[in-house]
């Protein structure tokens, strides 16, 4: 099995074509992005030298709504993990029913690396590349790995300085101050907490006291590692980051983990708790896991080694589709990335509606509109689940690549479905 994420994408969405019999040459329209940009730009260093690098944007289907999606900086970004996520932010928007489409962005580079002056320079360097490609209703970019609020600022003030107005609705995930939403800070795991929620009734699972593993230690996995014992008195008894994990029976204190992060870079070697390997944590046994951190961490080798009821990946991409096959036949509830971490982007859209009114929403606004937002998603996966017999995976395919591809016919970009289309329960967004 392939580990290049851009072809899992396809092989998924495939799978799903077959199931909708999505005519061929809609389903081709679909397995590749519409457009997508790859250049290079100089940065100034610190030491008086310019280095080049290179960045990516992929915009990979506007059929429902303006391109919506973030920009990644990592040292082993590529073309194809870009086009990957741009197509996964293509289903997610669809999934959860908001007015978006779905795109990509990314910047080969270590930001550990960089000092502060630099970071700002590359995410200015950036924009000036693709500001001409962008805009509240052609495409808009957001935060994801490494990159933060802050760098969000930064891209927008370089945005509105070359388009010489301002345009708040350029991007998402801000600082509040600056036009970002109360709540989006942690959307992405509290969006994921009430599709864990629902997975629980559906599986008649008890929350209270249940055990946790949480896979990296970014946004998504330390906000997870609060609200899960907030939700659910739940106990988290691993985490780990990309040095490592621990482990403590007992369970392990959030703060006090955070604390020893920022202090160390690393949650190893946090006092009063056992080392464990990245692959050892996947396979506790523990009643929900949920991988927090890269792709392709789930793979055939080790897919018949987890024990948890339940995977809530809110990280894009952990699972691959031979691992989907594996842990549906041993009985695991996966929620699927683009469903579980999904809260990001529907927070991100809410700061879309509040930028485009000057509005600002009471947290008590953001929270309601998420619960009902990612409860109906997730109950329109579980019907098609039930209904056509598939995995949580394929089912939320089938729901999103119908409505996308709803979106393509109607526009007039692929030909009227010839047969009945297929019946698909979809429920109708309070949103
Ligand atoms: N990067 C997040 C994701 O993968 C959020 C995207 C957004 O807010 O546009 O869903």
């Amino acid at each position: 099995m392939t580990t290049n994420p851009f072809a899992i994408a396809q092989v998924q969405l495939d799978e799903a074509a077959r199931l909708l019999h999505l005519d061929k040459d809609l389903h081709e329209l679909l397995r590749q992005p519409l457009a997508e940009h790859h250049f290079r730009f100089p940065v100034l260093m610190d030491n008086g030298r310019v280095k080049v690098f290179s960045g990516f944007r992929v915009q990979y289907n506007d059929a429902r709504g303006p391109c919506k999606g973030g920009i990644r900086f990592h040292p082993e970004e590529t073309i194809d993990t870009v086009r990957a996520l741009a197509a996964w932010m293509t289903w997610k928007t669809a999934l959860v029913d908001i007015p978006l489409g779905g795109g990509k962005g990314g910047v080969i580079c270590n930001p550990k690396e960089l000092s502060r002056g630099e970071l700002e320079r590359v995410s200015r360097g950036y924009i000036r590349k693709i500001g001409h490609l962008i805009g509240p209703d052609i495409d808009v970019p957001a935060p994801d790995v490494y990159t933060t609020p802050e760098i969000m600022a930064w891209m927008m003030d370089e945005f509105e300085t070359i388009q010489g107005h301002h345009a708040a609705g350029v991007i998402t995930g801000k600082p509040i101050f600056l036009g970002g939403s109360l709540g989006r800070g942690d959307a992405t795991a509290r969006g994921g907490m009430f599709t864990i929620r629902e997975a629980a009734k559906v599986m008649e699972i008890k929350l209270s006291g249940a055990t946790v593993a949480i896979q990296g230690y970014g946004n998504a996995g330390m906000h997870a590692h609060h609200l899960i014992m907030e939700f659910f008195d739940a106990k988290v008894v691993a985490v780990s980051d990309s040095l490592g994990g621990i482990y403590c029976k007992k369970g392990l204190d959030p703060v006090a983990v955070q604390e020893y992060k920022a202090k160390h870079g690393s949650v190893v070697g946090f006092p009063g708790a056992d080392p464990i390997t990245n692959e050892a944590l996947l396979e506790l046994k523990v009643d929900i896991l949920l991988p927090s951190a890269i792709e392709n961490v789930i793979t055939a080798h080790n897919a018949h080694k987890i024990k948890a009821k339940i995977v809530g990946e809110l990280a894009n991409g952990p699972t691959d589709p031979e691992a989907d096959v594996i842990l549906h036949k041993n009985g695991v509830f996966v929620i699927p990335d683009f469903l579980c971490n999904a809260g990001g982007v529907t927070v991100s859209y809410f700061e879309q509606i509040q930028n485009a009114n000057f509005d600002r929403w009471k947290i008590e606004v953001v929270h309601e509109r998420l619960d009902e937002t990612m409860t109906a998603a997730f109950k329109a996966v579980f019907d098609v689940r039930h209904d056509m017999n598939v995995h949580s995976r394929l089912a939320a395919y089938v729901v999103a690549v119908n409505r996308v591809a709803q979106a393509c016919r109607t526009r007039g970009w692929a030909l009227p479905c010839e047969e009945k289309p297929k019946q698909i329960r979809t429920p109708v967004l309070s949103i």
